[in-house]
């Protein structure tokens, strides 16, 4: 409904929640005038300053003191999107909560995680859609073709407390399921899934990353006929992305599959969350408001009192100590369908290679034999290595000359493909010099190797064989990816080599030899999760071998290193999360980490890095003098560099701060934030800042 200009002599105030960031001191709801009382959650469109804007009807309207006064500093609402219904009272509950926890003005988020057409159709637009939602276009297979299988003992176990949950219709404790890739997951999702479904509540199903969708989509979709399925990730078109939307927030989809914006779908009949893969970094979001979505899930799962299952061979530390500690409730897959093993890990000593000056090439004999062997039997192999490109630098060993990039503090990455230089954090890119550009010499030489130099060698290495590479290189174009997937599940394929792209999720039925190149770098590492996030990438790695029980007797995984006695190896010899994650956390706990402890960071960058360490220093000064005023143990730490600390001639710094209480970080973060939007003002030489709660990386 279009509203006249003129607010009528009864209007009333509605506070209105618009998209305006923290740092613009905006972050409270704005108050406008509407002509009735508008319902909370309503989305409503508001003149602000010369612009209008979606905005979202927030906290109760309030009638005028005055009816004559205030009309003349209140605009009115411009119109009202009443084709919507409002948002529930759940999705705003999360939303307050996600705001509150991550730090960010309510305004932002909500309109952050909102469709983005919501912004751009007219109230008469959306008249028209929704005439047409009623066949919105979601998914409704029509025809289950899947078997439903008998459940074997192990799996009826697991279940068996997620149904009676459902079933109870109150909230347990989140369950962890734990099962190595193949055990039976996935089928534990349907099935729960389909008694919430029966029982005409939505589910909700996160995976990690959009090139997983499509594979749970066809297995959701051939299980169960009938049922409307929507998905939500950044890939659909702004057009889709609404009509999904709608579908969830209107109840007409029953099932949402989606990557972490999902989270924030708004589902009125939400029945049961799952989150798939839960230890994946791509559930946190990397810029704006840094919220972890498999966190989130828990929180709403008790927010709305449903059943929340987090699935994963190698769970997150912090979801394993909530196991241990009985807040969360595990569920155990110890074995994989059809007798499938594990493949035999071996461990490569690297050291045993004899050195030869001049000669390097990226694969042990050994391997090369093996692979060889993989070959002449027909099966295929997988080799990952975690660099793209033909080499990571160009080198004169003349003047030690290095193809640095001019703009960042990294190396240019040296393609062969395409004989350019290139820097992998901002993108710039020029053709190699035919000498060294600082002393002339001729003969600049690649250091270290990467993807497509490792294709080279097995092309040379393996005559006959079909090798192919997977890398964010070759999947730039659409469709690229599924083809070349397609290809090596079709048998065109023996030796396929990537990045860990090629390590997740995929289902490769022929694959009897999966080997890690060089994965040491991650032993050390500054940032305290690499072994971590390396012991789950070589057991997901490991995973895509021996799904075949006739093939799982002679498939192996090979790790080429340096240090094969490190405890991450030891333990995935072994197989053994339970004893890595152990050792782990003893570590963790001695040295004050997460989840014995908790992290923000204040993120700051700028042109000039003594601008940045000067605003940086002040914040700290700041959060030292509210951790002295709330007796509070937070410890904040001077002002760092980032790993890569110049990137497209930004200077980044940044600045932690540990507690052993969430509750004081998120005491001091609330009190200190209104400071640092001050401070920010008087340091003009501060292009941006961000606080990041519970970061990933340190
Ligand atoms: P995960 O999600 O742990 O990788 P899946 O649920 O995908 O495991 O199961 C692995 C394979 O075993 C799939 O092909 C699946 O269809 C099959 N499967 C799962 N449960 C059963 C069962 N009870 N009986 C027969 N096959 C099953
Ligand atoms: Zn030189
Ligand atoms: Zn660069």
């Amino acid at each position: 409904m279009n509203l006249p200009p003129q607010a009528a002599p009864n209007a009333c105030r509605v506070a209105v929640l618009v998209d305006a960031p923290q740092h613009s001191g905006l972050s409270t709801a704005l108050d406008y005038l509407a002509d009735q009382p508008l319902p909370v959650g309503s989305l409503v469109r508001v003149p602000l300053g010369a612009r209008e804007l979606l905005g979202l009807v927030w906290e109760g309207e309030a009638p005028l003191p005055e009816p004559d006064a205030p009309p003349l500093t209140l605009r009115p609402v411009s119109a009202v999107l009443d084709a919507i219904p409002p948002l529930g009272a759940a999705w705003r509950a999360l939303l307050v909560f996600a705001a509150g926890y991550y730090q960010r003005a309510a305004g932002e988020l909500a309109l952050s995680v909102l469709p983005p057409q919501l912004r751009e159709v007219s109230p008469a637009q959306l008249q028209a859609k929704l005439k047409k939602l009623h066949k919105a276009r979601v998914t409704v297979p029509t025809e289950a073709t899947a078997p439903r299988p008998e459940l074997t003992a192990a799996q009826q176990q697991a279940l068996a407390p997620v149904l009676a949950a459902l079933q109870a219709g109150q909230a347990p404790p989140p369950f962890l399921l734990w099962g190595l890739t193949g055990s039976g997951k996935t089928e534990l999702y349907l099935r729960a899934a389909e008694v919430a479904l029966a029982q005409g509540r939505q589910v909700l199903v996160l995976v990690p990353e959009i090139n997983l969708t499509p594979q749970l989509e066809a297995r959701f979709a051939q299980r169960f006929a009938g049922v409307a399925m929507a998905t939500l990730h950044s890939a659909l078109t702004p057009a889709q992305r609404l009509q999904h939307w709608l579908a969830a927030h209107l109840g007409h989809a029953r099932l949402v599959l989606g990557t972490r914006l999902a989270i924030f779908a708004s589902l009125p009949e939400l029945g049961l969350i799952v989150v798939d893969e839960e230890h994946d970094p791509s559930y946190k979001q990397q810029d704006g408001a840094r919220y972890s979505a498999r966190d989130l899930a828990v929180y709403r799962a008790r927010l709305e009192q449903v059943p929340v299952v987090l699935g994963s061979a190698t769970p997150a530390l912090e979801s394993w100590a909530h196991a241990q500690a009985g807040r969360y409730q595990r569920l155990d897959l110890a074995e994989r369908m059809g007798g499938g093993a594990l493949p035999q890990v071996r461990l490569f000593d690297m050291n045993r290679l004899p050195r030869q000056p001049g000669v390097t090439t990226a694969l042990s004999p050994a391997l090369v034999e093996a692979l060889r062997l993989r070959h002449a039997r027909g099966e295929q192999s997988l080799l990952f290595l975690n660099r793209r490109g033909y080499a990571p630098v160009l080198h004169c060993d003349q003047c030690n000359w290095k193809s640095d990039c001019p703009h960042c503090s990294a190396h240019q990455v040296f393609h062969k493909a395409d004989r350019t230089l290139r820097c992998h954090h901002c993108g710039v890119s020029q053709r190699v010099p035919r000498a060294c550009p600082s002393c002339g010499n001729a003969d600049i030489a690649p250091l270290g190797r990467g993807t497509e130099q490792l294709e080279e060698q097995l092309e040379a290495l393996l005559p006959g064989a079909r090798v192919a590479r997977i890398d964010a290189d070759t999947t730039r174009l659409k469709g690229a990816l599924h083809a070349q997937l397609h290809a090596v599940h079709e048998g065109e394929v023996d030796v396929l080599v990537g990045t860990q792209m090629v390590t997740k999720g995929h289902d490769f039925r022929r694959i009897t030899l999966v080997a890690a190149i060089n994965p040491d770098s991650a032993l050390f590492s500054s940032d305290f999760r690499a072994p971590e996030r390396l012991f789950s990438l070589l057991m997901q790695a490991a995973g895509r071998a021996g799904r075949d029980a006739a093939q799982a007797a002679r498939s192996e995984m090979w790790v080429q290193t340096w240090y094969p006695a490190h405890a991450v190896y030891q333990a995935l010899r072994q197989h053994d999360f339970a004893a890595f994650a152990q050792a782990q956390l003893t570590e963790r706990e001695a040295a004050g980490l997460p989840p014995y402890a908790h992290l923000a960071l204040l993120r700051a960058e700028g042109r000039d890095v003594a601008a940045v360490r000067a605003f940086l220093l002040a914040a700290q000064a700041q959060a030292d003098a509210l951790a002295q005023q709330f007796g509070a143990e937070v410890l904040v730490y001077p002002p760092v560099p980032l790993p890569v600390a110049r990137v497209a001639n930004v200077e980044r710094l940044q600045m932690l701060m540990e507690a052993p209480q969430r509750g004081a970080l998120q005491r001091l973060l609330r009190a200190w934030l209104p400071q640092l939007q001050a401070l920010k003002r008087q340091h003009r030489g501060v292009l941006r800042w961000a606080v990041d709660v519970d970061p990933l990386a340190i």
